[in-house]
């Protein structure tokens, strides 16, 4: 009964960090039952307005997790308003990836740790490991508040960190309702309830999380290393593209500081090129950069470690 009420209040679950490295099966259902979800794309079928939904919300919430969840609430690389703050909380707590604090506290943990045993995901435990062991684990279910106080004085995200499935759950039962309301006022477009739940929750959710997770396993394994930095991260085109920004790890760790991931204008950046434009919009402001000198003066000819 106790995993089964920390599948929706995480502060009712025990403190774990004495237990390990073990899964915990009972808590990890939620996850298990997300990936089965889109099995049963077998039943309702594919439209193209359903694939055009799970594409749109793919990359608002990726944009969320990157901009927000990465680069705001971990980095503190710019500034927002309380309410904007909120916003961006709440639309990547639907991306499935626990709260804004339990996801800040661990990757500031990460930089701080990077690739030594104290790192939560280092590839060096293994890939399986790094990609999604670690947040599986016992010890891994808490946060860590002391790591983030200047986010967990505000009620409201603790509340989204303490109820986590809360606002995924919203999510399915409005794209339930948006497909059915869709089928009743244009049939033609073949949708349904169901299917907006399969494939703009289940499917596109999943997807989300796996591209994110990439960057924990994959791009401190595979790609270039312009940096020498003390940990193994790389520089990755692809991983950029599909996580909006976040592929250029090597550069991300040389200077976390910054909101500007892809230090070059062919290191496409889209998470940044969309802060930019909401700089523009008076929504963020202070927004930190790399200076071309630190930029210039801590490239290395590391070649010789890239990994390709
Ligand atoms: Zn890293
Ligand atoms: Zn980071």
């Amino acid at each position: 009964m106790k995993a089964i009420r920390s599948w929706f209040d995480s502060q009712s679950h025990d403190d774990n960090k004495q237990q390990g490295d073990s899964v915990d099966w009972m808590r990890i259902v939620p996850f298990i039952l997300l990936h089965l979800g889109c099995i049963a794309v077998i039943w309702v079928g594919v439209t193209p307005i359903a694939i055009s939904i799970a594409i749109c919300l793919y990359f608002i919430r990726m944009f969320a997790i990157t901009a927000f969840y990465h680069r705001y609430f971990a980095h503190k690389s710019f500034k927002t308003s309380r309410f904007c703050q909120f916003l961006f909380a709440v639309i990547g707590a639907s991306a499935t990836q626990r709260g804004p604090l339990w996801w800040a506290a661990h990757h500031r943990y990460h930089h701080r740790h990077a690739d030594t045993d104290n790192d939560p995901h280092s590839p060096k435990r293994g890939f399986i490991w790094s990609h999604m062991g670690w947040f599986l684990s016992k010890k891994h279910f808490q946060a860590d508040y002391n790591l983030v106080p200047e986010l967990a004085r505000f009620p409201e995200l603790r509340y989204l960190d303490r109820f986590d499935v809360f606002v995924p759950i919203v999510l399915a039962i409005t794209l339930y309702f948006v497909g059915e309301w869709l089928n009743l006022i244009n049939p033609a477009l073949q949708t349904s309830g169901w299917q907006l739940v399969v494939w703009g929750y289940f499917i596109s959710t999943v997807v989300l999380l796996h591209a994110t997770l990439l960057i924990n396993s994959l791009a401190h394994h595979w790609g270039s290393r312009r940096y020498d930095t003390s940990d193994d991260s790389r520089n990755n085109f692809l991983l950029a593209l599909m996580t909006l920004g976040e592929g250029w790890h090597n550069n991300h760790h040389y200077h976390s500081a910054s909101a500007r991931q892809g230090f070059y204008w062919w290191e496409i950046d889209i998470s940044f090129y969309f802060l930019l434009l909401m700089k523009k919009c008076h929504l963020i402001w202070d927004v930190k950069t790399v200076s071309p000198e630190k930029r210039d003066r801590g490239f290395t000819n590391a070649k010789d470690k890239s990994c390709v």
